[in-house]
């Protein structure tokens, strides 16, 4: 399928703020319709969570998001986030026990289901890397355990805090490096599947080191970009590599609130998000955004304050995970979501941490190109910025400055248009492959007006890489009168 290329007389869909919202899909949120009003509603990107569903169940919402996207004349981002070296227990004879804080507990390499006193723990490489002392967390952190013994087959540990423990219940080891990589043979099976089925990004899960990010590049190669997820202190060790090397970046706050202490995590937050602004890298925040809206119509006040937060740190998206998958209010969350956005922006506060949070330009041409146009733009009250875009790059360089006008992205390309719907700022629009400046100017001006960005008269600013067709830098920047 291919998105418009003709021009239509009704006016596109257009979102009235510049952080993006991704939504995640799953049992509350399956079919064309539920997808199509979270899609109204404000979800700019949807998230598929290869850690539940069938191939099955991820093609058919692939299918559908393809079709809503034909039907609004919109391009829609889709991120396949495989699940990555996520440590489980195994299975209770009764499906599920009670752990008492002091008693003893045993974690071990038999697959016989367990009971009160053991339990089948599938991964050798954390019993041979845990030490005497090392905190092993249950249940994202909700159970605490403490090894005492140590053997080839098993770990002895003492119940820290107890609790109940079912089937298949997530294990982290925060003070443990393990050497396990990335992408597990399931990991591989699903990126397989996902790159074939066109999605615009792949979440990888629980990267550690920079050779996680190189070896998921190599796979995609080009077909998708890869947002590394941040949820290991390892990362944070390496994060200024990691982010070099991907193409988009998350604050993955549910796993990397377990590894980490709580007070840690909004300053970790902080700085994964100046660290992506900095290398102009799209950053999403995520995870227990609104999640007392599970089971409530309206959020908490300190939901609304942590989205607000994220808008003020100058992310490039905030998701929504069981909300929208899960959850009892997918389209109030996403709607709660869309206005607390909305009002973060109108604020002339934020305006102003914004252009004081702007990071220098670095040394291209195309950054340079990038801050004229945002100054040029500031200086004339330009209504917009166009920029023509063939890998999304020079749309990014602009998005970077953190314009005061929307950022029109013009590109000939699907996926192009697709992945910038994750990127701050950005309205990217399908448009005819260009071959010279006036044809440039043209397309730039009748877009705007089309997607009723400038009205007749005023000027916009036009940024582009001239000599067009050729992959280079972005070189030119102009005013064109609407
Ligand atoms: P998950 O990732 O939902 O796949 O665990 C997000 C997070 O850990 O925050
Ligand atoms: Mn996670």
């Amino acid at each position: 399928m291919s998105l418009s290329r003709t021009p239509i007389a009704s006016q596109r869909l257009r979102r009235h703020r510049r952080t993006k919202i991704i939504a995640t899909l799953g049992p509350a949120s399956s079919t064309t319709e539920i997808i199509t009003r979270l899609f109204q509603t404000g979800a700019d990107v949807f998230r598929l969570n290869f850690s539940h569903g069938s191939h099955e169940d991820h093609a058919a919402r692939i299918a559908s998001i393809r079709e809503i996207e034909k039907r609004f004349d919109r391009p829609i981002g889709i991120l396949a986030d495989v699940q990555g070296p996520k440590l489980r227990v195994g299975r209770f004879a009764g499906g599920k026990v009670h752990l008492q804080t002091g008693q003893a507990f045993r974690l071990d390499l038999n697959p016989t289901p367990g009971d009160a006193r053991r339990v089948n723990l599938p991964h050798p490489e954390i019993i041979a890397a845990a030490a005497i002392n090392s905190h092993l967390l249950l249940d994202d952190g909700k159970l605490r355990l403490r090894v005492t013994h140590k053997r080839d087959d098993h770990l002895e540990t003492e119940v820290i805090f107890g609790g109940p423990l079912s089937d298949r219940k997530g294990v982290n080891v925060p003070d443990v490096i393990l050497p396990i990589p990335a992408l597990t043979e399931k990991d591989r099976i699903d990126l397989d599947f996902a790159l074939k089925a066109g999605v615009d990004y792949i979440g990888l899960s629980f990267v550690q080191r920079p050779e996680d990010v190189i070896e998921a590049k190599e796979i995609a190669a080009g077909r998708a970009w890869i947002m590394v997820k941040i949820e290991k202190p390892q990362a944070l060790d390496n994060l200024d590599e990691i982010i070099r090397l991907s193409d988009a970046v998350m604050v993955a706050r549910g796993d990397l609130g377990v590894e980490l202490p709580p007070e840690e995590v909004p300053l970790a937050q902080k700085r994964i998000v100046r660290t992506a602004r900095q290398m102009g890298k799209p950053v999403v925040v995520a995870t227990q955004m609104l999640e007392s809206m599970i089971t409530a119509p309206a959020p908490t006040r300190a939901e609304a304050s942590d989205v607000a937060t994220a808008v003020f740190d100058g992310a490039d998206a905030v998701m929504l995970s069981a909300e929208t998958a899960a959850g009892q209010y997918p389209f109030e969350a996403v709607n709660i979501m869309d206005r607390i956005v909305a009002r973060v922006e109108q604020d002339a506060g934020w305006r102003q941490i914004t252009d004081a949070a702007r990071p220098e330009p670095e040394g291209s041409a195309s950054d340079a190109i990038a801050s004229a146009a945002r100054q040029v733009a500031h200086t004339i009250k330009a209504p917009a910025i166009a920029a023509f875009t063939d890998t999304g790059m020079t749309a990014l360089r602009v998005a970077r400055e953190r314009p005061d006008c929307p950022i029109l992205g013009l590109t000939p390309r699907d996926e192009t248009a697709r992945r910038l719907a994750v990127v701050w700022g950005v309205h990217a629009v399908v448009g005819q492959e260009i071959d010279s400046f006036t044809e440039a100017t043209d397309q730039a001006r009748e877009e705007a007006r089309k997607e009723n960005m400038a009205q007749p008269g005023e000027k916009i600013i036009v940024v582009a890489g001239v000599p067009f067709r050729q992959s280079g830098g972005t070189n030119m920047v102009h005013v064109a009168k609407v």
